[in-house]
Order: structure tokens, then C-alpha cells, then sequence
């Protein structure tokens, strides 16, 4: 398979060749058609998959570009990947202008809230640093059309899962969500069946 068979811009598939993304991987193959369709998904999978262009891809060609508030939210267990990910995303969206921000812990809350400020497609963040920046009216949360939950065990395993839902409680309820997952926990299923609608299971 190639990327041509989506319903892809140019903007993005020349960003793809550019990255030497020739072929996309199994996740990529299953989760890119469902996503660009705007379902719910649940996608067991593991790190080093893919996975996080099989969200980023949709996200990049989804999200309009003349709409300055936040339009996705892409959770994350650490800071390290929080800034992979928004690397990622910057890559694949770069002709088309796609802005992305990270918000994270251990880092400048003023720097992150003037970064809020200015024209953001998509946010990527930890849940500590998210919700405050959520307390604090400094991520305008009205637009958010897309919430990504990425490597959602780990936040299990690192106690965030009631930040996590605390946040999803703060979200427009009009919106899509997608949940990649190693495993899935009995906690991580009951977050599925809770806040998500009708979602397609997809295990590579
Ligand atoms: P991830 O599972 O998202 O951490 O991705 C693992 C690695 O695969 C990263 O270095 C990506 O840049 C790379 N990658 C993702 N999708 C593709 C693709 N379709 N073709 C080649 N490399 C890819």
C-alpha cells in the first residue's frame, strides 16, 4: 500500500515523501482511513509502530487551518514524549502550516501560556500541566474537535488516569476520540466504553 490511496492533501503526502514515509505501517493502514471518517477509535498497539503518524496524519489533514484555538488535544504520559510527538506532527503538517504545541511539566507555564496565545492547531501535552493550563483559562478548549489518548497504560501506571478524566470531562462531548494502548487494562476499558462513542477496535 501507499499513502495516495487516502484522502490525502498534497500538502501532507509531500510532507510523507519528504520524511520518507514511502509505505505506511499496519497501524497507519488501519487506523489512517477510520480516522480521516471521524470515528472513535481503540488502537492496541505497541511503541515503534508507527502509531504516532497514524494519529498525526489524520490530525494534520482534519484540522483547518484558518481557525486559531486549539482543534486537537493529544495527551501523553511524559514530557518526552509529549515533545516527540509535537515534533512529529510539526513534520507532517510543515506545508501545511501546522502549528503544534507542547505543554508539559518541569518547564515555563508563562512560556506555554503566550505560545496558547498565538494561532495553535494542536496541543500536546501531559495531564498536570494540561488541566492547569485548563484551571487557568489559558487553553481555550470550545474548538477542541479531536482528543488523542497516547499510550493510555502508562498513564494508568503513573496515576494520571483521574487527570486524564477530569480533562476529558472539561472537553466539548462533540468530538472524536482515539486511545492507543500496549494492553488494555480493565480501567483503561472502562475509560472506552465511558467517553467514547461506538469505537472500532483495531489490534496489530
Ligand atoms: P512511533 O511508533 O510513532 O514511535 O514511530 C516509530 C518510528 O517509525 C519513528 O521514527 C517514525 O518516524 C517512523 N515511521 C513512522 N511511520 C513511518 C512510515 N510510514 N514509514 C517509515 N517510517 C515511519
Amino acid at each position: 500500500k501507499t499513502f495516495n490511496e487516502y484522502k490525502l492533501s498534497t500538502d501532507i503526502t509531500n510532507a510523507l515523501e519528504q520524511l520518507n514515509y514511502t509505505n505506511p505501517t499496519e497501524v497507519q493502514v488501519n487506523v489512517i482511513p477510520v480516522a480521516l471518517e471521524k470515528k472513535d477509535i481503540v488502537v492496541k498497539s505497541q511503541t515503534g509502530s508507527g502509531k504516532t503518524a497514524s494519529f498525526g496524519i489524520p490530525l494534520c489533514e482534519l484540522v483547518e487551518w484558518t481557525e486559531n484555538k486549539p482543534q486537537a488535544l493529544v495527551l501523553t504520559p511524559t514530557r518526552e514524549l509529549a515533545a516527540q510527538v509535537k515534533e512529529d506532527i510539526t513534520n507532517i503538517g510543515r506545508y501545511k502550516r501546522i502549528k503544534a504545541t507542547a505543554v508539559y511539566g518541569k518547564s515555563p507555564f508563562a512560556k506555554q501560556k503566550l505560545e496558547l496565545k498565538q494561532k495553535t492547531h494542536i496541543v500536546v501535552g501531559t495531564p498536570g500541566r494540561v488541566l492547569d493550563h485548563m484551571e487557568k483559562g489559558t487553553l481555550p478548549l470550545e474548538r477542541i474537535e479531536y482528543l488523542v489518548i497516547d499510550e493510555a497504560d502508562e498513564m494508568l501506571n503513573m496515576g494520571f488516569i483521574d487527570q486524564v478524566e477530569a480533562i476529558i470531562n472539561q472537553l466539548p462531548t462533540d468530538r472524536v476520540t482515539m486511545l492507543f494502548s500496549a494492553t488494555l487494562p480493565e480501567d483503561i476499558e472502562n475509560l472506552t466504553v465511558k467517553y467514547m462513542k461506538n469505537p472500532q477496535h483495531i489490534e496489530i
